[in-house]
């Protein structure tokens, strides 16, 4: 019977660890393949941004909705249950910054679910300016509404009586908004957009580069210190928004640092330059491609002036 055939889905599920899992968008229509990220507690899920919304080059693709997928998709991995069957568990949604790849899923639990963002900017976030930062109006494309609780810096994520034992950082660099999560219990960090291996890391004209060292020295601080506390455990782990997921955190971390310290300090040289509406944009890459950089000529001006290289 038709109607019986599993559906295809625009998302794909695997297993991370006992409790997380990475959902990836692995064909959207922008050609970001945003990685999504679900942890799971008896009545609760966690959920670390919402993809682009399912739109999806695969004609054959039925099934669009992250919610649905959630909630009646079967993932192998989970033993062939869906992460959420019939939609048991309640959710938090935490935004890792608002840029539409990331956000464009979010609608789908606004009415009923606490949806998380960094309260580093709230203007950054405001209704009169989220159509901007999220570059939904540039794409021509609806900016979905939601209003996120802001939540502070160092805050530990709780809902519906669960502890998460997750800890939100305010990690502002990519944009004012972004945010990582640290989870102790399975010594996982998530960084969003503030950096990831083998594709470029890009910031908008509202990012910074100074800010973004300082949130990078933080999760670096913060990793050193995790893993000098119990020398034999294992290795803290790291998961982006796109491309690198179960990283050697401190490795990707340090090394995306210096590749970032060579651009601002003139050893990297710049590979390509643009014009796009009015703004210079500049592209670096290291030789062997594992970190590249694409932003407005003005932060990486910005940045030499501010940090005095
Ligand atoms: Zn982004």
């Amino acid at each position: 019977m038709i109607g019986d055939l599993p559906k295809k889905a625009a998302f794909k599920a695997t297993r991370l660890t006992q409790t997380t899992f990475k959902i990836v968008e692995y064909n959207d229509i922008y050609s970001e393949h945003p990685f999504i990220y679900a942890k799971l507690f008896p009545a609760l899920l966690l959920l670390l941004d919402t993809g682009c919304g399912g739109a999806t080059n695969d004609p054959d693709v039925d099934l669009r909705q992250l919610r649905l997928f959630l909630e009646t998709h079967p993932v192998d991995e989970n033993s062939g249950e869906p992460l959420n069957k019939a939609g048991t568990k309640k959710y938090v949604v935490v935004c890792s910054h608002c840029h539409f790849d990331h956000i464009l899923g979010v609608e789908q639990f606004s009415s009923d679910s606490l949806i998380l963002a960094s309260s580093h900017s709230p203007s950054f976030l405001s209704s009169k300016n989220i159509g901007k930062h999220s570059l939904c109006e540039r794409l021509g494309i609806l900016t979905p509404a939601y209003t996120p609780t802001l939540i502070d810096h160092l805050s530990y994520i709780a809902h519906v009586g669960v502890d998460t034992g997750m800890q939100v950082l305010h990690t502002p660099g990519h944009t004012p908004d972004e945010l990582a999560l640290w989870d102790e219990t399975e010594r996982m960090l998530y960084v969003g957009d503030t950096l990831y291996e083998w594709s470029p890391i890009i910031f908008p004209p509202q990012g910074s580069i100074v800010d973004w060292f300082a949130s990078v020295d933080m999760l670096i601080r913060l990793v050193k210190r995790v893993q000098s506390m119990e020398p034999h455990g294992s290795l803290v782990k790291i998961n982006s928004g796109h491309d690198t997921s179960m990283g050697d955190a401190l490795n990707v971390l340090t090394a995306s640092r210096s590749f970032i310290n060579d651009v601002i300090g003139g050893k990297e040289k710049v590979k390509k330059k643009q014009e796009i509406q009015g703004v210079t944009i500049v592209y670096y890459e290291r030789n062997d491609r594992r970190f590249s950089l694409r932003c407005p000529e003005s932060l990486v001006e910005d940045a030499r002036q501010k940090l005095h290289f």
